[in-house]
């Protein structure tokens, strides 16, 4: 039967796709999958046919949940549509209205609103504490408590948490432990190999790497991520299947953007240690055996006119996030710490001097440069 025009031009689509071979995975851009039968229908129910519409599972984002889970060592993965809403997936999996939260005080802002504002009115209790004395742990446990919260390398300080006596004290009240990878990264950092039980990433940062998607991902035990898909198919929090497709494409790459960016960042934490005009130098030790991440966070001496240095750092780009290939600077004390009072500011060490560099892939030589003129041009 001949289709009209109309007709033609939207059943327009090619082929039988089972003898195509494509290098890379195809991007799955569908918002559902078609049944040839009602008993093919019934076998996706069965459990035999994977796919039936893309907010309750896509190829695509499957992809990258398994590909982040299998280098943390972790059984399962559930890539969603930002690093929030993954660990708003993490923390539902374990927490439910009456419960508590033990969380770290330095965690990332908007976890530390998503805890103390949102989930607070969901009825989800959270105390905040410093993480480095782990009496002040113990003692801020209540019977309701379910979770320990913190990230493995915190901003903009780069505080390391002490993974191992999280465990430990999760293990002796019976309690789950979720903490934040992302600025370690699977390359440096495996927690869940060291006992936690979800780890958390914003793929928008190191995971994708090319700042050009905004994705999260969360691993874990496969009880655990079974509950945390359930709420991300319930809550509307999926990923779409591009921006997990280019996600993954940008994964292909993290070991060798982490070694050479790590390789950067130590050589301009070391350039910038003695030097007259950097009252500061932020940068971990003994973070993992391949180096100790990408990130340096100094602070400026009082002679440098903050104005003038970001307008002299030339191709070195003020933005506020983190994590791509190209050297960025960010500014606490302007973006992330604004909303913080003075006095708070002070007693974590934000002041206006305060500069977190995310270093890139670029000649290591150059980016010192950059850095060096920007500090003689602000005096
Ligand atoms: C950026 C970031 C997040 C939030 O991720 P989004 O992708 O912006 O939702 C969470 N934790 C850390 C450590 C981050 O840097």
């Amino acid at each position: 039967m001949e289709k009209s025009f109309e007709t033609a031009i939207v059943h327009n689509s090619l082929i039988n796709t089972s003898n195509i071979h494509s290098k890379t995975t195809p991007i799955y851009q569908t918002s559902a999958f078609t049944f040839q039968s009602l008993e093919a229908l019934e076998e996706f129910y069965q459990g035999n046919i994977p796919y039936l519409y893309s907010r309750t599972g896509n190829p695509n984002t499957d992809e990258l949940g398994q590909a982040v889970a299998r280098l943390e060592g972790a059984p399962d993965g559930v890539a969603t549509s930002s690093g929030l809403s993954a660990i708003l997936a993490g923390i539902l999996a374990v927490a439910s209205a009456g419960d508590h939260i033990v969380a770290a005080d330095d965690i990332y802002g908007g976890t530390h609103h998503l805890l103390k504002h949102e989930l607070k009115e969901l009825g989800i209790e959270t105390t905040f504490i410093p993480f480095k004395d782990a009496s002040m742990i113990r003692k801020a446990i209540q019977s309701n408590t379910k979770l320990l919260y913190s990230e493995t390398v915190t901003n903009p300080f780069l505080r390391i948490e002490n993974v191992t006596e999280l465990v430990r004290i999760a293990k002796e009240f019976q309690l789950c432990t979720m903490v934040d990878n992302t600025f370690a990264t699977p390359y440096l950092l495996q927690p869940f190999i060291d006992g936690v039980d979800i780890v958390a990433h914003s793929a928008t940062k190191y995971i994708g790497g090319h700042s050009d998607v905004t994705a999260g991902v969360i691993v874990g035990t496969e009880t655990l991520m079974a509950k945390a898909r359930q709420k991300v198919v319930n809550l509307g929090t999926n990923l779409s299947p591009f921006e997990a497709w280019l996600t993954s494409r940008g994964l292909k790459t993290l070991a060798l953007r982490m070694e050479r960016q790590a390789t950067n960042a130590q050589l301009l934490a070391e350039s910038l240690t003695n030097h007259s005009n950097v009252k500061r130098v932020y940068y971990p030790e003994n973070l993992s055996t391949k180096g100790n991440g990408a990130i340096v966070t100094i602070e400026l001496g009082e002679a440098v006119d903050i104005h003038q240095f970001f307008s002299s750092l030339g191709w070195v780009k003020l933005v506020p996030t983190l994590a791509g290939v190209e050297t960025t600077v960010s500014y606490p004390f302007g973006t992330s710490h604004r909303s913080l009072t003075l006095e708070e500011q002070e007693s974590i060490g934000i002041n206006q001097w305060v500069i977190r560099i995310s270093v890139g892939i670029e000649d290591s030589a150059d980016i010192i440069k950059q850095f060096k003129r920007a500090i003689e041009a602000a005096l």
